[in-house]
C-alpha cells in the first residue's frame, strides 16, 4: 500500500530569532502541499527573557542546566511566545496551525534525564508519542506546531531538545505515513568547513560520522542532530535532510545504514 506523505520540519533557535528567515521558513512552509507538522527549537530568547526576570542561566561545558525557575521561563517562552507568535504567523499565511506542547493530549512523554556526571535539571528524554493523537489531529485538517517541551505524566513539564522531538515523531508517524524530515538551521547543511557555505556535504551516512566527529569536521549541536537524523532515517522515515529555511528541498541528505545480511 502506498502511504500518504507527511512533511516535518525542524526549525532551529537561531532561525526563530531571526525574522527574515523565520518569515521565508514559515513562506516556504505554508507552500507545502499535504500533510505537515512543524517543530521550533527556542533560541535565546528564553536566555533574554530569564535575565530580565532575574533567572540565572546556568551552563555546564556549554550545556544548558533547566533549574526549576529556567523551567518556569521555557514553559512561558517556547510553549507561549514562542509557539503562538509562529501559530498566528502561519494563521496569517492560511495554514490551520494548532500549537502544541508534549503535553497537549499527552502527544509526547517523557522522563526527567537520570543524574549521571551532570545534573541536567528538568531535561527530559523522550519515552512515549502518542501516534494516534497526531494522526487524529492531522486527519482533521489540523497543522501541529510543537514546542520543544514534554510533560513526565506525573505534573510536571521538561524542557526536550527540538531535533529529538522532530526525530522520535518522525519515527512514531512513519508506520502510517511516508516522512520527509528536515531539520532547518542558520547552515546551508552539513559542512567540511564551517567557515565556507559553499563546502556543503551532500550525503552523510554513519559510517562518516565517527571519523568527522573525531577530526573535528563536525562539532557542538551538529552531533546531536546527526545523531537524531541517522535514528530517523533507520527506523522508518523515509527522507532525512539537514538543510537551511531558504532551500528546503536542497542541503545534505542523510543517508540509511546498508542493509545486512544477517
Ligand atoms: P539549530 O539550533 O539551528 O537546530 P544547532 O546549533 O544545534 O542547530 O546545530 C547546528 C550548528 O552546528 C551550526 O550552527 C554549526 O555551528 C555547528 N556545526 C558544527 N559542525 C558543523 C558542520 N560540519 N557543518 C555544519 N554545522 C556544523
Amino acid at each position: 500500500m502506498i502511504k500518504e506523505s507527511l512533511n516535518i520540519i525542524k526549525v532551529g533557535g537561531a532561525v526563530v530569532e531571526d525574522e527574515k528567515s523565520l518569515s521565508g521558513l514559515l513562506m516556504s512552509f505554508s507552500s507545502l502541499h499535504g500533510k505537515k507538522i512543524l517543530v521550533h527549537g527556542g533560541g535565546k530568547i528564553a536566555t533574554e527573557m530569564a535575565g530580565k526576570l532575574g533567572v540565572e542561566t546556568q551552563m555546564i561545558d556549554g550545556r544548558r542546566i533547566t533549574s526549576a525557575e529556567m523551567l518556569k521561563v521555557v514553559t512561558m517562552v517556547y510553549g507561549g511566545l514562542v509557539n503562538k507568535t509562529i501559530v498566528a504567523r502561519l494563521q496569517a499565511l492560511g495554514v490551520n496551525a494548532l500549537g502544541l506542547t508534549g503535553a497537549d493530549m499527552n502527544i509526547i512523554m517523557s522522563v526527567k534525564r537520570p543524574v549521571e556526571l551532570v545534573n541536567f535539571g528538568f531535561v527530559g528524554d523522550v519515552k512515549y508519542v502518542n501516534t494516534r493523537a497526531l494522526v487524529s489531529l492531522l486527519e482533521a485538517g489540523a497543522v501541529p506546531v510543537l514546542a520543544p517541551l514534554t510533560h513526565d505524566k506525573e505534573g510536571s513539564m521538561l524542557n526536550t531538545n527540538a531535533d529529538t522531538i522532530a526525530s522520535s515523531v518522525a519515527r512514531a508517524l512513519a508506520e502510517k505515513y511516508s516522512v520527509t524530515l528536515t531539520f532547518c538551521s542558520s547552515i546551508p547543511g552539513v559542512l567540511k568547513d564551517l567557515s565556507d557555505p559553499s563546502s556543503l556535504i551532500k550525503t552523510v551516512a554513519k559510517k562518516d560520522f565517527e571519523p568527522m566527529v573525531a577530526d573535528g569536521t563536525i562539532s557542538e549541536g551538529m552531533i546531536p542532530k546527526l545523531q537524531n537524523a541517522f535514528d530517523a532515517i533507520n527506523d522508518g522515515v523515509s527522507k532525512v535532510v539537514i538543510t537551511s529555511p531558504s532551500d528546503l528541498s536542497g542541503g545534505t541528505t542523510i543517508l540509511a545504514d546498508p542493509e545486512t545480511d544477517d
